[in-house]
């Protein structure tokens, strides 16, 4: 007789865990197997987001933002701190420290919901029998009325970038360096190139992102990502775009890299080169043919608009289904398809994810860009208000960048929020919660925002929609 359970959840990320955890809270017997290891074999539940994605790169980020502001802002403020150096281990130790206490949290929240954790491989079999592999080479067969894949994603490899985990890195790698390396090369400046090179480039990496497409940070409003620019260039990230490496190998302590432009063929040398070209989904042993799940033609488990596979009673969540790969997404989908395995209603507004990158400044949106909208054929009206106008910012001597509205201006719905800036992360919170309610730019113009806060920002740019901002010129 197998081990019989109401509902197993493969995979304990961001997306698998709050699906149990959901599901227990609804009186289920959920257990949740996970296969994570890290470099010292050790076993953590929490996914790429807690071990090596979110949390570990936000400690970092964190860190030397810190440094930055010592170094180029403490003078500013009449602060004379002397000379500030930098103890790479400890900031290590502190950054391995936070990711020890989140994943072994989440072990505490198994504890008091009920869910049965499992450490191992998990394989859908036919019939909802889930086979698990122990990492001591055991093998058991599990049942379940519902199963949740929830496997995520790893990053891309180059077959012409030879990976080797030490000198041609992918981004977890970077995450864990000991030393600085003097000569940093990054290919792809998405999020991860972004929040990867700031980090380095503060601890004093010479940076240079090579990046395929002309345009830079695509999925971005266009005013954001000009700005943006502006910024990451004066920071020091050599960003060249419309580049295309041809190849890449290390040569003793370096890595030498060919890519190409418009301009021919360039060659350049680093310390140390990280991929971070996107990310697939993870599927690799995850489901036996009779099992009969689907995948699309990019990998992704076929999912319909509430995670159901084509076979019944078995879900996918997370970064191993479409849409955009971000852990709040996969957290929504997970706690959505417990809901419905406990027969409640569950739903996930697609429309209204933000995103965020956690650069200085800070980059967030939700909604539409303003690219968007006019390629939609919409009328609209836009507001913007800079942070150098807002009190707060210039209290805090973060005044780079602004917040934009996008409405519309046949019912004055707001069609997307774009953030660059101080603390935009925080500030997108208000503007995806008014989008939820399908606010009015009207609703935010008339909502009370204390003063002085960076919150202002959003208020204003909401009234400058309509020609009425009082703390900047109306254009
Ligand atoms: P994962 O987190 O990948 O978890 C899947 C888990 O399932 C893993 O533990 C894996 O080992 C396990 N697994 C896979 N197959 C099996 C199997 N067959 N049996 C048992 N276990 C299995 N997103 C944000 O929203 N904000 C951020 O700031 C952010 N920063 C990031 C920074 C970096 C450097 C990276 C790499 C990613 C970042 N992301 C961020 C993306 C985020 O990490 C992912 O979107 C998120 O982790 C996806 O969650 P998931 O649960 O779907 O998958
Ligand atoms: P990404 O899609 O953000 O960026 C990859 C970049 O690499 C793109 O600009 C792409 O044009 C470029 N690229 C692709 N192939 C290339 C090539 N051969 N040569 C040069 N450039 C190439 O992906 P990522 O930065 O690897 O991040 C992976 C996922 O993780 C993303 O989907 C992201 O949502 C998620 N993530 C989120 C956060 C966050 O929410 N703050 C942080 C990190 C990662």
């Amino acid at each position: 007789m197998s081990e019989q359970y109401d509902v197993i959840v493969i995979g304990g990320g961001p997306a698998g865990y709050p699906a149990a955890i959901r599901a227990a809270q609804l009186k289920l017997k959920v257990a949740c197997i996970d296969e994570w290891r890290n470099a010292d074999g050790s076993h953590a539940f929490g996914g790429t987001c807690l071990n090596a994605g979110c949390i570990p790169s936000k400690a970092l980020l964190e860190s030397t933002e810190l440094l930055h502001r010592a170094q180029h802002e403490f003078a500013l403020h009449g602060i004379k701190a002397g000379p500030v150096s930098v103890d790479l281990a400890a900031m290590q130790k502190r950054r391995a420290g936070i990711v020890k206490t989140m994943t072994g949290g989440i072990l505490a929240l198994f504890k008091a919901a009920g869910v049965v954790p499992i450490e191992g491989h998990g394989r859908l079999l036919g019939g909802n029998r889930v086979e698990v592999s122990g990492f001591d080479g055991s093998r058991r067969v599990l049942e379940a009325k519902d199963v949740v894949l929830a496997s995520g994603s790893v990053p891309f490899r180059l077959p012409t970038v030879p990976h080797d985990g030490v000198r041609i890195c992918d981004s977890w790698n970077a995450l864990e360096f000991a030393e600085t390396p003097k000569r940093l090369g990054i290919i792809g400046a998405g999020v991860i190139g972004l929040e990867l090179g700031s980090v380095w480039r503060r601890l004093g990496s010479e940076v240079t992102m090579i990046e395929a497409l002309d345009q830079f940070l695509p999925m971005a409003d266009g005013a954001v990502s000009k700005e943006a620019m502006r910024h990451f260039k004066k920071l020091g990230l050599d960003v060249k775009l419309g580049a295309r490496v041809q190849q890449a190998s290390v040569a003793g302590d370096a890595v030498d890299v060919v890519y190409t432009t418009s301009a021919g063929e360039h060659r350049l040398q680093v310390d140390r080169l990280v991929v971070a070209v996107g990310r697939r989904p993870f599927t690799e042993g995850l489901v036996a043919p009779e099992a009969g799940i689907e995948l699309d033609e990019r990998g992704f488990v076929r999912v319909d608009e509430h995670c159901r596979t084509g076979v019944p009673h078995v879900y996918a969540v997370g970064d191993v289904v479409r849409g955009p790969m971000l852990a709040h997404k996969g957290k929504e989908e997970g706690v959505m398809v417990a809901d419905l395995i406990a027969g409640r209603y569950g739903e996930v507004n697609y429309k209204v994810i933000p995103s965020v990158i956690y650069t200085a400044p800070e980059i967030a949106w939700v909604g539409q860009t303003e690219e968007q909208v006019k390629a939609s054929g919409r009328a609209y009206k836009v507001g913007s208000f800079p942070f150098a106008a807002s009190g707060r910012a210039r209290a805090m001597e973060a005044s780079a960048g602004f917040a934009k509205i996008i409405a519309s201006t046949e019912d004055d719905e707001i069609l997307g929020v774009h953030l660059i800036g101080p603390m935009a992360g925080e500030l997108i919170a208000e503007a995806v919660l008014a989008m939820e309610y399908s606010a009015s730019a009207e609703d935010l113009q008339r909502t009370i925002h204390a003063h002085p806060t960076l919150s202002e920002a959003l208020h204003e740019a909401a009234l400058a929609a309509d020609k009425r901002a009082i703390d900047s010129i109306n254009r």
